[in-house]
């Protein structure tokens, strides 16, 4: 049993019994230690409602005269984290960037369901490597296993909700990130089951395995930025349409390895099972994203999917963005120039990626000082290339570290001071190279991209670094 929940239980349970406030004003105050930005954003799904600054003291205050109920989120960049808001409530939050999430405690009018939803985001952090290894299991054991953490957080939402504490939007929110939750793990179990058990075939399972499936609600706005709940779509109609076209699909060879049928097939079926508008074009933007980022796949099927894509979202700002991701794309190609994007080196000297790369061999990696681990992964992997591809020069680009964050980590962690630069325009950078995954690496010839598309950790990175070099001639 999780001792936080526990433990929130009694306090909760000793604080019952409070006046309520009349009015529908509602307060949403806070106090940040250790700030790192000048203030806090408030938003509804993907709509601002308002900013804040920081006093003196690191205090900041929202002021609404009325406001809808339901799940917000406040940014102090770059963490995020939800807020629940109702009319009246009078809500104080505290935390400490250090440790954001575990440090954050409400006080005052709505307490009880925000420390609830935090606890429960907390325990599933904590429960996450936990489950990770049952996915071995069988099929039985492995519901077995999370339908005995769903209940123990059930339990404890019913005493809560026997007291009187919750709305009734408060408990459907409170049960469907509990819900939604654990049973986004048992959408992907046959895949990671088979993954860990190197099974060739998908492991058929029991036929109440999908019961819940039963209940899934469709149509819920009041959900729809509720992290569980959306996981859990996203996870959904991976494993459905991937059982769907093994059913359904004449596709030779391999149907998944075919990216642009599964994706596609994956935009209908979203566009025919969800009635929300707003998640059904949130998820029809991940597919897309997904498919742009993950595939590399040709010009052509490209452009058919995005003629797909376009049709059935109904979102404009999310074609703006996919055609833009698009774009982006298609500008880094093998032959192309890299883009003119300009990074600081540790004396603060702009200089354009260009600049850095003319007339040498370059291999542009990146990195995050948040990050640690992968830092020092990456650190070591780049020190192994440099000795085996003496021709090569290595250049680090740092991501979203603050500057003086950026300059301390360079010199304690044995990185080549004069290899090293940072944007401090991550939004444009990341548009121009699309910096995903993290681990992508970006190997140029004079300037020329040879392929922007590889990863420092592959196989064949050594190969890649020899082989194309006909190419950046053309
Ligand atoms: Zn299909």
């Amino acid at each position: 049993m999780n001792k936080k929940l526990l433990y929130l239980l009694v306090i909760v349970l000793a604080s019952c019994g409070k006046g309520k406030n009349s009015s529908s004003n509602v307060y949403f105050t806070g106090e940040i230690v250790n700030p790192t930005a000048s203030h806090v954003v408030l938003y509804k799904g993907d709509n601002i409602i308002d900013s804040a600054q920081l006093d003196e003291h690191n205090r900041f205050i929202f002021r609404f005269d009325s406001i809808t109920d339901g799940l917000y989120h406040f940014n102090h960049a770059p963490e995020l984290q939800y807020v629940y808001l109702k009319k009246g409530d009078s809500l104080a939050v505290r935390l400490n960037t250090v440790a954001f999430d575990e440090s954050l405690v409400f006080s005052g009018d709505g307490e009880e369901i925000n420390n609830f939803l935090l606890e429960l985001f907390l325990a599933n952090e904590e429960e996450r490597s936990g489950i990770n290894s049952t996915f071995k299991l069988q099929p039985e054991e492995f519901i077995k296993n999370l339908d005995s953490l769903a209940n123990q957080k059930l339990e404890i939402l019913n005493t809560l909700t026997e007291e009187g504490n919750f709305s009734d939007r408060e408990v459907k929110i409170a049960k469907a990130s509990i819900k939604y939750g654990y049973d986004s793990y048992k959408e992907k179990y046959p895949f990671v089951h088979r993954k860990y058990t190197s099974d060739k075939k998908i492991q058929k399972v029991p036929e109440n395995f999908y019961d819940y499936r039963k209940n899934i609600d469709f149509n819920d706005s009041d959900l729809t930025y509720l992290r569980p709940y959306y996981n859990f779509m996203n996870n959904h109609f991976g494993n459905v349409t991937y059982m769907n076209c093994k059913t359904d699909c004449e596709l030779q060879q391999n149907l998944v390895r075919n990216r642009m049928h599964f994706n596609s097939h994956k935009l209908y079926l979203i566009d025919s099972i969800v009635i929300d508008k707003e998640l059904k074009d949130n998820l029809l933007r991940k597919v897309a994203f997904d498919y742009l980022l993950k595939s590399h796949d040709s010009e052509k099927n490209n452009e058919t999917f995005i003629e797909k894509f376009h049709t059935l979202s109904k979102n404009s700002r999310h074609h703006k963005e996919v055609d833009e991701l698009y774009e982006g794309i298609k500008n880094i190609q093998p032959t192309k120039s890299i883009p003119e994007v300009y990074v600081y080196n540790g004396e603060g000297v702009k200089m354009s990626l260009l600049d850095i790369s003319k007339n040498r061999k370059t291999l542009f990696y990146f990195w995050s000082g948040e990050d640690k681990r992968h830092l020092k992964e990456v650190n070591k992997r780049v020190k192994w290339l440099e000795k085996r591809k003496p021709d090569y020069q290595l250049v680090g680009i740092n991501v979203k570290t603050e500057e003086s964050n950026w300059k301390g980590i360079v010199q304690t962690s044995n990185l080549k001071p004069e290899m090293q630069y940072r944007s401090d325009n991550f939004e444009e950078l990341t548009k121009a190279l699309i910096i995903f995954p993290i681990n992508k690496c970006i190997i140029t010839e004079n300037g020329k991209i040879i392929n922007a598309f590889s990863n420092i950790f592959s196989n064949t990175i050594e190969q890649q670094m020899s082989g194309y070099t006909q190419l950046a001639k053309n």
